[in-house]
């Protein structure tokens, strides 16, 4: 009964990563709570295709996302509350650490993320645990 293969799992060890508020060093996320999502459309067909340019320019790095998508959590006030919309707060400082839409956002890679709890990235310390 074997599963079908994804592309997208690549079962290396990886340390365990959380996200700390950046002011305040308030754990807001780890890596079990992120909600990974598809990469802008066809992403890695790209890879393949983009073949014709130069062979000495480097790879091009993929599009980056800028935010991390995390499922609702305790702190999240907000979302305690019953908004559909609003911004995240850290609770430990009150700083913005994102915005989330129960109705989805776009990634910056061009994803919809549905429903969206987004954290910019700029806003969080990533540490390895
Ligand atoms: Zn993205
Ligand atoms: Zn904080």
């Amino acid at each position: 009964m074997a599963e079908p293969a994804s592309t997208e799992l690549e079962t290396t060890t990886k340390p365990p990563v959380i996200y700390r508020c950046k002011k305040c060093r308030r754990i807001v996320a780890s890596e079990e709570n992120i909600v990974s999502h598809q990469h802008g459309k066809g992403e890695s067909s790209f890879k393949w295709k983009k073949r014709s340019g130069n062979p000495w320019e480097k790879e091009k790095q993929p599009v980056d996302c800028t935010s991390l998508f995390v499922e609702p959590m305790k702190w999240m006030e907000a979302v305690q509350e019953g908004h559909v919309e609003e911004k995240l707060l850290c609770m430990g400082c009150n700083a913005r650490l994102g915005y989330f839409n129960w109705a989805g956002m776009q990634c910056s890679c061009g994803a919809w993320v549905n429903p969206a709890f987004q954290l910019h990235k700029s806003r969080l310390d990533e540490c390895y645990m």
